[in-house]
């Protein structure tokens, strides 16, 4: 199938198919771009359900970039809180902040200038450029990476490496609908070409799909390591409340309150108290429980009992909740 045509159908599909999203709406081009940055920010690892209350809340309380640039940390953090990789919406605020100062408020619409701002990748550059500029770029993302594997059947290594499946998204062609297009692919592998059990027979381009023609759609996993760490926990309690810290050492939960903790390198006879993933760490946390809290210059002391009024991370929620139950 020619590229203009593959990319002819897709649109006729999404022009049909698509699922209304709060960041999708006709807007003005100023609101278009503050909304394709937060909601990109929001996406990068995250799924759409989980993200569109979240977008909608910080939308409502964040309204424009200006407001993102001079807002408190305190209530970002508090509108993020439950979301994740907190890393991202500091940077969200750092690239609003370098966009006042440099580029006047309005978000620059090339790709060095953007990747240059903080958070930003090439992924992201180029859905900003997509979407928020109408510009023909096609952000490979991992919807529209399974759908270029599964049409063209890619499944060696040396066939799904990164720099192989660039060179083959030529293939999709482009559109002068770049916006619309650079969706259209990614709603075709989040609703159609799914990772289990794709629905070839609604796809539109499923005539000159190779894994359709060879009913394998199987994909080769590009495995993540998952590293184990260890850590002791410290919990000092006094008059029903705990001591958190704010995080300086680790590169998890950056700037954020957990309770003060050390890794430990290969313990012996490690009997942890429980365990946490974080993305492909698996943390075992062991509990010590201690007294003389001095040496912390500026603790935060926090009671069980009004938890929901502080702006935590869940893993240390998470934490005082087991603290509370055993
Ligand atoms: S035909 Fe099936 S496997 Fe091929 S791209 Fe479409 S949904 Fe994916």
């Amino acid at each position: 199938m020619k590229e203009q045509l593959v990319a002819k159908k897709i649109l006729n599909w999404y022009d049909l198919n698509k699922r209304i999203l709060p960041w999708r709406k006709n807007f003005s081009l100023q609101k278009r771009q503050y909304y394709t940055l937060v909601s990109e920010f929001m996406l990068q690892q995250t799924q759409v359900a989980t993200v569109i209350p979240y977008f909608n809340r910080f939308i409502e309380n964040i309204p424009d970039l200006k407001s993102l640039a001079k807002v408190e940390n305190k209530k970002l953090i508090k509108l993020w809180e439950g979301l994740g990789y907190y890393s991202r919406v500091r940077n969200l605020k750092k690239t609003a902040q370098v966009v006042i100062k440099n580029f006047n408020g309005k978000l620059p619409g090339n790709f060095e200038d953007l990747i240059a701002l903080p958070g930003i990748g090439n992924y992201t550059a180029s859905a900003v450029l997509a979407i928020a500029f109408n510009k023909p770029y096609i952000p490979l993302d991992g919807n529209i990476e399974r759908v270029l594997k599964r049409y063209l059947y890619l499944k060696k290594v040396n066939e799904i490496r990164k720099d192989n499946i660039i060179k083959k998204k030529s293939i999709f062609g482009s559109s002068s609908r770049s916006r619309d297009y650079a969706q259209a692919l990614m709603e075709l592998g989040a609703l159609i070409c799914k990772p289990t059990n794709p629905l070839c027979n609604q796809c539109p381009i499923s005539k000159k799909c190779k894994s359709f023609k060879k009913n394998d759609f199987d994909l080769t996993k590009n495995i993540k390591k998952n590293i184990e760490k260890y850590f002791l926990l410290k919990v000092y309690k006094k008059d029903e409340r705990y001591l958190l810290i704010k995080n300086t050492k680790f590169n998890f939960l950056k700037n954020l309150t957990i309770f003060p903790m050390e890794e430990l390198s290969k313990p012996k006879n490690f009997n942890e108290n429980l365990n946490f993933k974080m993305s492909n760490m698996k943390m075992n946390i062991k509990i010590q429980y201690l007294r003389n809290s001095k040496k912390f210059q500026s603790p935060y002391w926090i009671s069980e009992k009004k938890l929901d009024n502080y702006m935590l991370p869940s893993f240390t929620k998470k934490i005082v909740k087991y603290l509370e139950r055993n």
